[in-house]
């Protein structure tokens, strides 16, 4: 989602926004501005419904109500966009803000400037009721002063717990990127590292190239250990994985048993000698179950390998390494394979 408000359409939302927000329990924080926010923009169609329907049969907007709308149609949308949001809101305090300093001080300047013209004219010795037109003025504006401090206090508090929000965000935009299981990246994570690097890939360097890994005969792992044993099984995979690559390569965990490693600038030739690399290390370990400390023989792994050709697609380099990784399978696996 993008934010294309300009600065007096957005002004215009925040005051449409206030009463709206004040009306209901929630505490007025920058998540429950968000959502009003989105809401009064009409950009958000599912929060449009949801949120009309709040407002048509009167459900008080509790604070949890308010952090499931927000998560449901606006972090959950992307971290991305919660980036947005959170950098959104940040303009619009950071507006409020400085209008409010701004303000602050015109008001200072004219309650010192009251003061003043007041004290004169007392000593001129004007009519008692202008006097007390001028004491009210004063009041009047040291309570304009005295409300713009506390709205300051309050956009100091709302800016804390927007930085938080962005620590948060930062947090979950890690973790979308990551396989739960085995800790080394997951799909996304290798699609945007791969994504990048062909954006920005020099020209005249190698590669990149992938190694595309997937587990012989894996399904007999889980049929006679378990599942559980099998999700153990492919942790270790993982780590031995992890152990043959260094520098800026990623592993990712490509699918169910199938694991990819993305070798910036690196030539088809280096990355065969990775894979082998990789092969063996995994055909010689002795994976134990548990305390019985019974080895379970060998596990061993097919691999394909394959080298970007400017100019191609991802998908392509990625079908390459798959076809090679077919071969591999049915060469009689326990192999590598190079893509054509
Ligand atoms: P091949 O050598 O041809 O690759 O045989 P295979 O048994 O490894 O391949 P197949 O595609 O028949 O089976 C893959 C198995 O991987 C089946 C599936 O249950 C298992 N698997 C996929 N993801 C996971 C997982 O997250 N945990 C566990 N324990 N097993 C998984
Ligand atoms: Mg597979
Ligand atoms: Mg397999």
């Amino acid at each position: 989602m993008h934010y294309p408000d300009s600065k007096d359409r957005s002004a215009e939302l925040l005051r449409q926004a206030i009463p709206m927000m004040a009306q209901h329990p929630a505490p007025l924080h920058p998540i429950t501005y968000a959502v009003w926010y989105d809401y009064l923009a009409g950009r958000n169609a599912g929060l449009k419904a949801e949120m009309d329907q709040v407002v048509a049969r009167q459900v008080p907007m509790s604070d949890a109500l308010v952090y499931t709308l927000y998560r449901r149609h606006i972090l959950e949308s992307a971290a991305e966009t919660a980036q947005k949001v959170s950098d959104g809101l940040r303009a619009v305090i950071d507006e409020v803000g400085t209008t409010a300093t701004l303000t602050g001080e015109r008001v200072s300047e004219f309650t010192a400037s009251l003061q003043e013209k007041s004290g004169r004219m007392a000593s001129l010795g004007m009519p008692a009721n202008l006097g007390v037109e001028l004491d009210a003025l004063l009041t009047d504006s040291r309570d304009t002063g005295a409300s713009l401090s506390t709205l300051m206090q309050r956009l100091q508090a709302a800016t804390s717990e927007l930085a938080k929000l962005r620590v948060e965000l930062d947090q979950a935009k890690v973790e979308a990127t990551l396989d739960s299981l085995t800790g080394v990246s997951n799909r996304r994570g290798f699609d945007e590292a791969m994504a990048a690097l062909l954006r920005e890939h020099p020209s005249g360097e190698a590669g990149p190239s992938v190694v595309l890994i997937d587990l012989d005969h894996f399904k007999q792992i889980n049929d006679k250990y378990g599942h559980v044993f099998g999700d153990t099984v492919l942790k270790s995979i993982a780590m031995a994985i992890r152990s043959c690559v260094k520098g800026r390569d990623l592993v990712a965990r490509y699918g169910g048993e199938e694991f990819v490693v993305l070798l910036p600038a690196t030539a088809l030739s280096g990355a065969l000698a990775l894979a082998e690399q990789i092969r063996t290390t995994i055909s010689g370990a002795r994976i134990r179950r548990g305390s019985s400390s019974e080895s379970i023989g060998a596990i061993t792994v097919s691999l394909g390998v394959s080298s970007w050709q400017p100019g191609e697609p991802m998908e392509a380099l990625i079908d390459r390494a798959d076809k090679a990784l077919y071969r591999s399978k049915s060469d009689g696996r326990n192999r590598v394979s190079a893509g054509e």
